[in-house]
Order: structure tokens, then C-alpha cells, then sequence
């Protein structure tokens, strides 16, 4: 045991998750949990990109579904590389991230007996198996009361090491009175389905392949057992499928839903920043739409706040940082001059406690002041700090936050805001004599990793809710040109705002733009446009 735990202590710790059959809201909050915090991410070919935009930003992205010249890893090669990331990392979080449930023909076993066999700590997060969750977004209940008393679910890829045949043992599948559920079997389902019926089962025992369950591409196919491998021939159905058999396949005809919802089977990329996108991220989820969030700006903590005083210009800010680290001691001592504190953002909440934690202050430096807050979220924010706001204004706004400081009639000179380099001057303006202090930069993203490109290059179309998101979208995706793709970017564009709609059309975008500057206004008009 002490040895064990030596080793423990001297590596990373690696955790096998199951991403769910492929809509993002099927992975388990576990799961969430740790890739928000991963330090790698070792994912398989099924996971949905979706999933892979809630990993940590920072944390390294290792695709073992396809390489650079698109040969899969080996399987003992990942198992190494788990290893290998957990000795390379002490503390490290390893995420290994899989398709469905870890440990259903997942291999998850195998990489774990790797990680026992090594000494490296590890936990598994289950996931929700495709097995059961595609025929569930096809309509089809696995079980049902007088119908299916048991399922079973098997592979129909496993090749028997003595004859190379498929190890199963039809005599007894075909005997079998539950719902049979294959895995991997499309290959082989010809045959399977032929072996059945040799063994007794009832050719006339409904069948139905759901391929790229619960992704925007989801499609049923009805068959029989006795039409089985030609359906799949006729109909062109390719992997990933289910294929379930059974009396209740019938139900799929009645209960299926998710094929109906307005936005099934488009996937949209939402340029906006996360924080904000993710009211309609949810929204067109729940039509039935696959999200890719792909924010166009991203902020960053300055290591000090920097009064505008001394920013000669926006774009300056890095040049002034580090003249602002020397004297961010006293820059803190400097709130002792002010009675009110105002925030405006989430973002320069977080940004400054930061700062005042890494000079070596604490809470107690704002003992006595008031704090003012620009809305509910904000103040939530702050109250994980510990700190209850005094005031907040009805409207939410700066303007009704500088109009609610200036009804108080203090000194405006004893106000400190703190903000981001981008916000605007109305609290300025309303309180001529505060002090701003810069404690976040905003910054357009340079540089989009690989796998978010590729998914946004499926994507049918992009909402857009400024010009500024469509220049920089432009700029970090392959351009249109002869030399490429013509594909590379999506030619449907969503927008909110005239301006908005032009900047889209220079680029030439098909453009759809939403009758109100609102985000309700902008995806009623995707589902009349996707529903027309
Ligand atoms: N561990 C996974 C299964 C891995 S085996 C799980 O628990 O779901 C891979 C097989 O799973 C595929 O060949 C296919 O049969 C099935 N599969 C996985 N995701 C699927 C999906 N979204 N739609 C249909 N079949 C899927």
C-alpha cells in the first residue's frame, strides 16, 4: 500500500470519461467537472466538438481518432501515452475522454489495468451508453412493459483469435426473447441477421439502424430481420450505427421526437463571447440544433490595474503593464482615498480579486467601503467573495448604476471603478471626478485550434451579433479562395443588426438578420428560416 501511494504521489492522475452518445447534454457533470480543469485531453473520433469547447481552453488537445496521416493509434500506443502524460505531469489532470460509457466495448478496461499495472492513480466517470440513449433519441424504449422483459447488448465486430468468425453464439441470441442491441455491427449485419434467422429467430422481427444517434445527423431506418443487409445496402447506412431488434422497434413510429424538432440536424456555430452565449447556446440546443461556441474575443487579467492615465491607448496595455507590476503594492494602498468601490462586470470582479490576492492583500483591505455592483450578476459574483453589495441599480445598466451613485450626492471623487480597457464612459461621464482603474483586456482570438476549424468548416451556418465577431471569424477561418475547400467556411450567416448584415455580405455571406436586436428576435427567425 505505502508503495503505491509513493507512486501515487509522484504522478498525474488520469481520468477515463465517457462523453455520452454525442449531444453535449448527455455528458455527466463529473465529467464536465474535470475536463473544465484538464490539463490534456485524449479524446476518440465520436466525441462531439461541442464537448471538446468545454474542455479547459489551455489544457493540450491530443486526437487519437485520427493523426496527422489519418491512421489511428494503436491501442497499446494510448495506453503508453496515458502513462506517459501521468509521469510527465505530478499534479496533472489527464482526461481521456471516450465515446458512450468507458467501460461498454469502450477499452476502458484495458486502459485502466495499464494505469494498475504503472501505478498511476485514476477514477472512471461513467457516460451514457449509446446502447440504450440512441434507440432513446430514435423513440425506441429498450424495455417495455409486454413487449421486452430484458435487452442485451453485444458486439458484432469481436472475431473469435481460432477462425477469425464473429465469437457470438446465435443459437442463443436466437432465443433470446429480449431486445438484441448491436454495436459495430453494421459491417456485419448481413450476416449476423442471416445466422439469426438459420437459428430460429422470426424473420419478420422489426429492426432499425440509428446512425450518428443523437447528433444533428441522426437518422432511423426500418427494416425486418429477414431485409436487414439489404436495407443497410439500399439505404447507404454507414458507422457509427445501432442496430436494435425487437417488438419494440415498432414504438420508434410513435414515440420518435428528436427528428422532429425544428432545428434538427443543423449545426450552428455562436460567435459570441462564452459568458454570453450561453442563453443561446441553450435555446437552439433545446430546437434540436448542435452549438459550436466559437467566441470571437477573450479577456485577460492584467497583472496589475492600470489607471487610463497612464494608457496612451487601448493597444498599449502590455507596454504599461509592466510598469504598473513594479508599483502594484501601492497601487492597492491607494484604496484607502476611495468610500466606494463599483463593479460593472463578472470579468472585473474576478480580475481584481485576483490582483489584490497576488500582492499580497486580502478582503480586509475593502473593510468600511461600499460596493456597488451593475446588476444581479455581478453582485452574485461578489458574493462569492464574501461581499454583499450596497448598491445595485433597477435597470442593470451603467447608466442606471452612475445615475444611482451620482442621486447619492457624495464626493464623486472617493468612486473607484473597475472595468475592462473596453468599456465605454458612461459611468465617467455621469461621475466626472472617479477613478477607472483597468484591471481586464479585452483581445480579439488569434487563432482557432484545429479541431474547432474542422467542426466549424461542417457547420451549416454562423450567427453573428457584431461586425467586429464577422472580421475576426473571417480572419481566423481559411479563406474562400480557389486554392481551397470552397466549403471551409459554412454561407449561411445569422445576424443581429444592419451593420452586422453588411459586414457579413462584403464577406460574401448569405445573410439572415433578425427583425429586432434581440437574441429572441434573432432565433425565431433561424427556425422560420430552417422551418419555411
Ligand atoms: N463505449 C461506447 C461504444 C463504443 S463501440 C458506448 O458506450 O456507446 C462504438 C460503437 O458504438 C459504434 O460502432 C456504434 O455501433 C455505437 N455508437 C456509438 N455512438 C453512436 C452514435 N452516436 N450513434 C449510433 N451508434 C453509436
Amino acid at each position: 500500500m505505502r508503495f503505491f501511494l509513493f507512486l501515487y504521489q509522484m504522478s498525474g492522475k488520469v481520468y477515463l470519461i465517457g462523453a455520452g452518445p454525442g449531444d453535449p447534454g448527455l455528458l455527466t457533470l463529473r465529467g464536465k467537472e474535470i475536463l473544465e480543469k484538464a490539463d490534456v485531453v485524449v479524446y476518440d473520433r465520436l466525441v462531439s466538438p461541442a464537448i471538446l469547447g468545454m474542455c479547459n481552453p489551455k489544457a493540450k488537445m491530443v486526437d487519437v481518432g485520427k493523426m496527422p496521416q489519418h491512421h489511428k493509434v494503436k491501442q497499446s500506443e494510448i495506453n503508453k501515452l496515458l502513462v506517459q502524460f501521468a509521469s510527465e505531469m505530478p499534479d496533472g489532470t489527464i482526461a481521456r475522454l471516450k465515446g458512450g460509457d468507458p467501460f461498454v466495448f469502450g477499452r476502458g478496461g484495458e486502459e485502466a489495468l495499464e494505469l494498475v499495472a504503472a501505478g498511476v492513480e485514476f477514477e472512471i466517470v461513467p457516460g451514457i451508453t449509446s446502447a440504450i440513449s440512441v434507440p432513446a433519441y430514435a423513440g425506441i424504449p429498450v424495455s417495455h412493459r409486454g413487449i421486452a422483459t430484458s435487452f442485451h447488448i453485444i458486439t458484432g465486430h469481436e472475431k473469435a483469435e481460432s477462425n477469425g468468425e464473429l465469437s457470438l453464439d446465435f443459437e442463443t441470441l436466437a432465443k433470446c426473447q429480449g431486445t438484441l442491441i448491436f454495436l459495430m455491427g453494421i459491417a456485419n449485419m448481413d450476416f449476423i441477421a442471416q445466422r439469426l434467422v438459420e437459428c430460429g429467430k422470426d424473420p419478420k422481427t422489426p429492426v432499425a439502424f440509428i446512425e450518428k444517434g443523437t447528433s444533428p445527423y441522426q437518422r432511423t431506418v426500418m427494416a425486418t430481420l429477414a431485409t436487414a443487409g439489404e436495407t443497410i445496402a439500399r439505404e447507404n447506412v454507414t458507422a457509427p450505427a445501432i442496430t436494435i431488434m425487437g417488438g419494440v422497434v415498432e414504438l420508434g413510429r410513435s414515440l420518435a421526437w428528436k427528428k422532429n424538432l425544428p432545428l434538427s440536424g443543423k449545426r450552428l456555430v455562436v460567435t459570441r463571447a462564452a459568458k454570453q452565449a450561453s442563453g443561446i447556446t441553450a435555446r437552439l440546443a433545446a430546437l434540436g440544433a448542435e452549438v459550436i461556441e466559437t467566441p470571437m474575443i477573450e479577456t485577460r487579467t492584467l497583472s496589475a490595474p492600470i489607471t487610463p492615465k497612464v494608457i496612451a491607448s487601448p493597444r498599449s496595455l502590455s507596454a504599461v503593464e509592466a510598469g504598473a507590476r513594479q508599483s502594484k503594492a501601492s497601487v492597492f494602498d491607494t484604496i484607502a482615498d476611495f468610500d466606494i468601490l463599483a463593479f460593472t462586470s463578472v470579468n472585473g470582479v474576478e480580475s481584481f480579486f485576483k490582483q489584490l490576492f497576488a500582492a499580497g492583500y486580502d478582503v480586509r483591505v475593502l473593510a468600511g467601503k461600499k460596493i456597488a455592483s451593475v446588476g444581479k450578476i455581478t453582485e452574485k459574483k461578489l458574493l462569492e467573495y464574501g461581499i454583499r453589495c450596497d448598491y445595485v441599480p433597477e435597470d442593470h445598466t451603467g447608466d442606471g448604476l452612475g445615475k444611482l451613485l451620482a442621486s447619492l450626492n457624495l464626493d464623486d471623487s472617493r468612486v473607484l471603478l473597475l472595468q475592462g480597457n473596453l468599456a465605454d464612459d458612461t459611468l465617467q461621464r455621469l461621475l466626472p471626478k472617479a477613478t477607472r482603474w483597468v484591471v481586464y483586456e479585452t483581445l480579439p482570438v488569434s487563432e482557432l485550434p484545429e479541431w474547432k476549424r474542422e467542426a466549424v468548416a461542417m457547420a451549416d451556418a454562423v450567427v453573428f451579433a457584431s461586425t467586429s465577431a464577422v472580421e475576426n471569424f473571417i480572419k481566423t477561418m481559411p479563406q474562400r479562395d480557389e486554392d481551397m475547400d470552397s466549403n471551409s467556411v459554412p454561407r449561411t450567416s445569422f445576424c443581429i443588426g444592419r451593420m452586422t448584415e453588411s459586414a457579413a455580405r462584403k464577406h460574401d455571406f448569405e445573410t439572415v438578420t433578425s427583425d429586432e436586436t434581440t437574441m429572441d428576435s434573432l432565433v425565431n427567425k433561424i427556425v422560420e428560416y430552417y422551418t419555411k
